[in-house]
């Protein structure tokens, strides 16, 4: 994936978009060997399971959508949502924060990964 930063939900948002276009071209593929039944018919497939990965994602993402945080932006005070403790506004790409320790500071996904590691074995 791309070095810009844009927010979690819209990377994953991006990486779903994907996987269903690609799915569909694997799909698509399928029909230049029409004449071997078996070859076509593992394109379909393995078109198919891409599709439903990319459905799969999207589910995931409604599952996380009700984890996000909706804050207002300090940068262009639209309502965003936030994944995480650290994430990035999904309009104007401003890190954001909602640990004041980490204010401020610059932008790294490493906090988010510290601070999971800690909540897993609390909620589990
Ligand atoms: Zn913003």
């Amino acid at each position: 994936m791309g070095k810009r930063k844009s927010s979690k939900i819209n990377n994953i948002r991006t990486f779903a978009l994907s996987l269903l276009f690609i799915g569909f071209i694997i799909m698509y593929g399928g029909v230049f060997f029409r004449e071997h039944k078996t070859i076509m018919t593992i394109f379909m497939l393995v078109g198919f399971l891409v599709i439903i990965g990319s459905t799969v994602v999207y589910f995931w993402i409604g599952m996380l959508s009700t984890k996000t945080v909706q804050v207002t932006c300090p940068g262009c005070g639209r309502t965003t949502k936030m994944l995480g403790r650290v994430d990035i506004c999904m309009y104007c790409n401003e890190p954001l924060t909602l640990d004041q320790s980490l204010e401020g500071k610059e932008f790294n996904e490493q906090y988010n990964s510290k601070r999971k590691t800690q909540s897993q074995s609390q909620s589990k």
